[in-house]
């Protein structure tokens, strides 16, 4: 046999289990010709027979001698993700550290199921109802029933009698059944219909000031990335519009990322009235059939414009020439499970591949992006203050330390904010009030012990949800009954602990009499429909208040918003994570940014305990660079990104003596693999300690240099292979959370 011959003969394989290799496969002489990179195939794998994805043909054979199992067979009628695609999983799997077969099944769709299909009929040409014998009146009948045209028609709508004789006459030739699936409803027709469409703007000056190196550089089919930084309400959505309208109008494809599309059902009406027949949606709160079809009609051509959530960024858009990512700091854009990419990421390395445009854009930049423009590798391109110079809201900072002393109790709503909440619907405005904590009470304490009424399986305070009568942990879902004692010491009068958004509500429907309220958080949400409906209540004004958490800060645009109330705005600040501050300041400035978009002016009421925290007062004056000058400087300082880059890893096991062992392993493994070139911090219990039962401890590994740092981490990993077991282990690189 020659070389030559003997390659043609394997193909490597990628297979959705977390190994991180592919695996070599013998082609058989059938398929040799059918074979390229992407092509999904049915390989053996174990006992088990598994969808895989061929990542390059023909490769060598293996010379270590072990027999090769074969691949059974392409599976062509099994979605193929395009060559830029399959190329940006293997990005992911390398830089993730993930396996190329998870990598691969997360570009995918989902398998569309079963779903709802039907069995037509239809009369094949030159069927002849008198060639049958007459006693056959069956099928008779059904011959000179079916339409003559050859019009398949349900078989459902025959008579049962007739519908028997059916199989007898296809086995003769005579009719075809067909087996189709339903048609399902696109989405964006929905999306479409719950908006009334609005009449086209001009833009403004500074609209078109952004646009114009926007455009050249759409029309240079090059790789450029651009920041566009812009106060809330500055008009970001029209650039991101008029620009993927440029691209569209030049036959190229368009993908427009947003966190979470069920937040912003108006903009997605909006898109899907501005460009009809042109936009699909893709994101998890679709049906599977529904998400299956949509990637369908992407890769076929027919719909260039992808609106959709993280996912998204992995869609087979053809003739890619931009990738709008908007609110590009949320956290929703990281996946918090294998893979754990993070979209926004995946857009910039994408569009560099395609050459095409990558615009970020954010009223309150990630520091990571921030710092990319600041260095010059985007560029950024500011919009300035708000449309039609509609002033930024005012905002006044309630010292809750103060109420507390004249009150000698803690109420939750400052007077300040029920007086201003009084004042705004007298007005017939709509106000938001922000409290960024599910449930009744966030926890029981015993003023005995002091202890909080924790989960039994995780190191937290379970919530109190007074509705439901039920405790409940956030992280495990465990549930309760309210405890007659403290489970500690005996004690039986637990006290509550800060006032959760259904609190909150209760408050609310006392101070305001009348008023029309309701509560978007993520336990009024849990039915399907259910977020959008109570936004489109609002929207409508149906609604004067909508209390809730973060659910309510983003990306909304409700003209007639005047009054935003923030409770407890400085909570935050105190968690364990470098990203504390960030994360408050964009929170606050996102939520305040809700305020005075239509034609009166906003204002926003802060209650914080300590007013004068710095990160406070400059959400407060919405002065992000000044926020970004300090942050950044204590990033550099204590060596956190995006100065450098960090992996977090994650050891967690049932016993606390073993993942401390496994954990102590792996540092050891990693200080060889570093060569002192990387920051290493822990082993040592994770922030949480116990999640699900399972303790936790954590490692950080920082470095400058986020190649080395993820080659180190790689090459540790596979020195404990076999010593510490992988689903022990969890490796988050660039986390965005560190709890
Ligand atoms: P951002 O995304 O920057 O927060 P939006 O894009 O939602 O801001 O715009 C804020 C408001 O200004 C919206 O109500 C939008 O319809 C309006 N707007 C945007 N551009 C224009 C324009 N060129 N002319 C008139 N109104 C505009
Ligand atoms: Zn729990």
């Amino acid at each position: 046999m020659s070389g030559g011959r003997r390659e043609a003969g394997c193909a490597s394989v990628a297979v959705p289990v977390p190994v991180r290799r592919l695996f070599t496969y013998r082609v058989p002489e059938r398929l040799r010709e059918r074979l390229e990179p992407g092509t999904p195939v049915r390989v053996p794998f174990g006992p088990r027979r598994l969808r895989g994805t061929v990542i390059e043909y023909p490769v060598p054979e293996p010379e270590d001698g072990v027999e090769l199992r074969e691949i059974e067979a392409t599976l062509d009628a099994a979605p193929r993700l395009p060559a830029a695609v399959l190329g940006l999983t293997g990005f992911v799997a390398d830089y993730y550290l993930c396996s190329r077969g998870d990598a691969v099944a997360t570009a995918l769709p989902p398998d569309p199921g079963g779903g709802s299909r039907e069995r037509r009929v239809r009369l094949r040409p030159g069927a002849d109802p008198d060639a049958l014998p007459l006693r056959a009146r069956a099928r008779r009948r059904v011959l000179e029933t079916l339409p003559a045209d050859g019009t398949a028609v349900p078989l459902g709508s025959l008579a049962p009698a007739d519908r028997r004789a059916v199989p007898a006459l296809a086995r003769l030739g005579l009719v075809a059944v067909e087996d189709r699936a339903l048609p399902v409803a696109d989405p964006v027709d929905g999306a479409a219909a719950a908006v009334t469409a609005r009449g086209p703007v001009e833009p403004t000056a500074a609209q078109r000031e952004v646009l114009r190196p926007l455009g050249e550089a759409i029309e240079a089919e090059r790789f450029a990335p651009f920041l566009l930084f812009g106060a809330t309400g500055s008009g970001k959505t029209e650039v991101y519009l008029r620009a993927a309208e440029r691209v569209l109008a030049g036959g190229g494809g368009v993908l427009y990322l947003v966190p979470e599309i069920g937040l912003t059902p108006l903009l997605v009406g909006q898109i899907a009235h501005r460009f009809p027949n042109q936009v699909a949606l893709l994101h998890s709160a679709l049906s599977r059939r529904q998400r299956f079809e949509s990637w369908e009609r992407v890769r076929r051509g027919e719909r260039r414009l992808v609106v959709g959530t993280r996912s998204a960024v992995f869609a087979p858009v053809a003739g890619l020439r931009l990738i709008v990512v908007d609110e590009e700091q949320d956290g929703s854009y990281k996946q918090e499970e294998t893979p754990r990419y993070n979209g926004r990421d995946l857009a910039v390395v994408r569009a560099r591949e395609e050459h095409a445009v990558v615009l970020l854009g954010s009223a309150t930049p990630s520091l990571e992006s921030f710092q990319h423009a600041t260095a010059g590798r985007y560029r950024l391109l500011r919009l300035g203050g708000r449309v039609e110079r509609r002033p930024l809201p005012t905002v006044d900072v309630v010292d809750m330390r103060r109420e507390f002393e004249r009150h000698g109790e803690i109420r939750p709503l400052s007077e300040p904010l029920v007086i201003a909440l009084r004042e705004c619907l007298g007005r017939g405005e709509q106000a938001l009030v922000l409290r960024n904590r599910r449930g009744w009470a966030a926890a029981l304490l015993c003023p005995r012990c002091g202890e909080r009424v924790s989960c039994r399986q995780c190191s937290l305070a379970m919530t109190w949800h007074r509705a439901e009568r039920r405790l409940r942990c956030h992280t495990c879902a465990l549930e309760a009954p309210y405890p007659e004692a403290c489970p500690t010491c005996g004690a039986e009068e637990l006290k509550q602990l800060g006032e959760g958004t259904e609190r909150i509500e209760d408050d609310l429907r006392r101070a305001v009499p009348g008023a029309r309220i309701e509560r978007l958080d993520r336990d009024t949400t849990r039915r399907k429909g259910v977020q959008q409906a109570i936004l489109q209540r609002f929207a409508r004004r149906e609604l004067d208040v909508l209390v809730g958490t973060q659910m309510i800060a983003k990306g909304h645009d409700f003209p007639d918003v005047t009054l935003v109330g923030v409770l407890s705005a400085d909570q935050s600040l105190g968690i364990p994570d470098f990203r504390a501050a960030e994360r408050t300041f964009q929170l606050l400035t996102q939520v305040a940014g809700r305020a005075g978009r239509g034609r009166q002016p906003g204002r926003v009421v802060v209650q914080a305990f300590d007013p004068e925290h710095p990160v406070v007062g400059l959400a407060a004056s919405q002065d992000y660079e000044a926020f970004f000058d300090r942050e950044i400087r204590y990033r550099r300082a204590l060596r956190y990104p995006p100065l450098t880059g960090l992996v977090r890893i994650t050891i967690h096991d049932r016993e606390e003596l073993r993942a401390r062992e496994w954990a102590e392993r792996l540092a050891e493994a990693l200080r060889d693999a570093s060569a002192g070139r990387l920051l290493l911090a822990g082993p040592g219990p994770a922030p949480i300690e116990r999640i699900k039962g399972r303790h936790r401890q954590q490692i950080l590994a920082r470095s400058a240099g986020r190649r080395r740092l993820v080659g180190a981490v790689d090459a540790a990993l596979a020195a404990v292979e076999g010593h510490v077991p992988s689903r022990a282990l969890q490796v988050d690189v660039d986390p965005y959370s560190l709890l």
